[in-house]
């Protein structure tokens, strides 16, 4: 039987919710039975190909983000918000009430201890959206799972639904963000 294709990807986040997915430990063994790694950070494979499940942590705050994302939503059959900050922009988002170009002065010519100030203009950088957004508000998602991070045993209960044709359902006691 084919195995079900998985693609990660971390957008504006810390990478906390790939951690937890690391977490699942020996289960990932049993993961692996019956599914295989797209582009993820066990991979390292550049761009998604056609998968089964795509799963999106972080939220979308420059012009490489939305670019990711969209490549997701278009490969991926089922695609999946991450904890806090896919879902609702979480801490990334804490910029939001600040204009982008407070924030790069502060961040590049006036913070304390900076030297030699000068704002970044690579044409190679990514450019900077104004607002930190959820995912949901540039493609459809089709799952939340909530946490900062998800706990192992969401993404377990998750993905164990998922793969063996249930409807996906979280008990209340898993859903926490601690
Ligand atoms: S939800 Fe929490 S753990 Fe996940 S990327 Fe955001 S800050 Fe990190």
């Amino acid at each position: 039987m084919a195995k079900i294709k998985v693609a990660t990807t971390s957008l504006a986040g810390c990478f906390g919710c790939h951690m937890s997915f690391l977490d699942l430990d020996e289960r990932l063994v049993t993961l692996a039975e019956v599914a295989e790694f797209d582009r993820s950070p066990i991979t390292d494979i550049e761009h998604c190909g056609p998968c089964d499940i795509g799963l999106i942590e972080g939220g979308v705050c420059n012009s490489e983000n939305v670019h990711v994302l969209r490549e997701f939503r278009k490969n991926c059959k089922i695609l999946v918000a991450v904890g806090a900050c896919a879902i609702n922009g979480g801490l990334p988002a804490l910029r939001n009430p600040i204009s982008l170009e407070a924030c790069l002065l502060e961040a590049y010519r006036d913070g304390i201890g900076v030297e030699n100030a000068q704002i970044p203009n690579d044409p190679e950088l990514p450019l900077l959206l104004d607002k930190v957004h959820p995912i949901h508000e540039i493609v459809k998602i089709d799952y939340f799972l909530p946490g900062c991070p998800p706990s192992a045993d969401v993404f377990w209960t998750f993905l164990t639904d998922l793969l063996e044709g249930r409807e996906p359902a979280l008990p209340y006691e898993l859903v926490h963000y601690d």
